[in-house]
């Protein structure tokens, strides 16, 4: 099928974005086009104003005050190879890396990853497990939303139609952070059935798992018995058993997020 007819905006601001989108009920933003343009083919969306996003300046990367500001328009192959995300924010790299395929990361954004908030995908889950945040502007302007306040429900986000989300932010790595990403699909390149985002530091545990409800997960408090106690197998069985009731809903999903847990954990430990 081909996408219903609709106007194409090349904007050049910020500003000419946020004005073009509450003009408008039916414009939608347009970044990597990896998920918006499928669904535009299947005509699952129909779009009256196309505002394409990519010549704005929202592509940099920067450490500040402990916290790395990531923008909108990084696409996930550069999140996968760059040095400072990589030293700063390994967690992204390697969410960022399990994204489809290379064609698709060439294009796909870091903004449009999280705006989209598809419930297997590794971004958002990383995102919340990190305890960051995004900065979007809008007619208002500009606010943050913590991702525990941001994911609300199958492809639904607190982000409003009106607004465009400009960067992310997450807090800087320290000596002691430890990241895995773990996650199982049918095929390499394939979206995951579920996959757990692991952030383990001397002093503290956080995790989030996709894949497993209608938004990510966290799933923090599962991984408690960690804390102040040496890894043993107990240990290990009591996390995979608190993972599994946490999941809880689908058997399947959840036997699979507690087997991940477990490989994420041995992974960091
Ligand atoms: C074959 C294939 C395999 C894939 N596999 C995976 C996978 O394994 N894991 C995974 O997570 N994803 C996967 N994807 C999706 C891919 O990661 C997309 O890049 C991502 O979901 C959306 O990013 P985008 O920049 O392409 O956004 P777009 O498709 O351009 O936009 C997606 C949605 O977000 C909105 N949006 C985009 N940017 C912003 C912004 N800055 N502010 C506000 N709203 C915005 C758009 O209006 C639209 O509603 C796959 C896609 C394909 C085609």
């Amino acid at each position: 099928m081909k996408p219903p007819p609709f106007e194409l905006l090349l904007a050049t601001s910020v500003a000419e974005v946020v004005g073009a989108l509450a003009a408008d009920d039916g414009a939608k933003v347009l970044a990597g086009g990896q998920s918006l343009v499928p669904l535009l083919a299947l005509r699952l969306a129909r779009p009256t104003v196309l505002v394409d996003v990519n010549g704005l300046d929202l592509a940099g990367i920067e450490v500040v005050d402990g916290e790395v500001r990531i923008g909108a328009l990084v696409r996930h192959r550069r999140l996968e190879r760059d040095a400072t995300v990589r030293a700063s924010a390994p967690l992204l790299a390697q969410a960022a890396a399990l994204v489809g395929h290379p064609a698709i990361r060439h294009r796909g954004t870091l903004g449009g990853s999280i705006a989209h908030a598809d419930p297997v995908a590794e971004l958002p889950a990383a995102l919340l497990a990190l305890g960051g945040s995004v900065v979007v502007e809008g007619p208002d302007g500009r606010r943050t939303i913590r991702a525990n306040q941001l994911f609300e429900g199958f492809l639904t986000t607190s982000i409003s139609p009106d607004e465009l989300l400009v960067e992310v932010r997450v807090p800087a790595a320290g000596p002691s952070t430890r990241t895995a990403f773990c996650e199982w699909a049918p095929r390499v390149g394939d979206f995951a059935v579920a996959g757990v985002a692991l952030v383990l530091d001397d002093s503290s545990v956080r995790a989030a798992v996709c894949g497993v409800a209608t938004r990510p997960v966290d799933i923090s408090d599962a991984f408690a018995p960690l804390m102040g106690a040496p890894l043993s197998d107990a240990v290990v069985a009591e996390v995979a058993a608190r993972v599994r009731a946490a999941c809880a809903g689908d058997d399947d999903r959840a036997e699979l997020a507690a087997l991940l847990a477990v490989r994420a954990l041995r992974e960091v430990a």
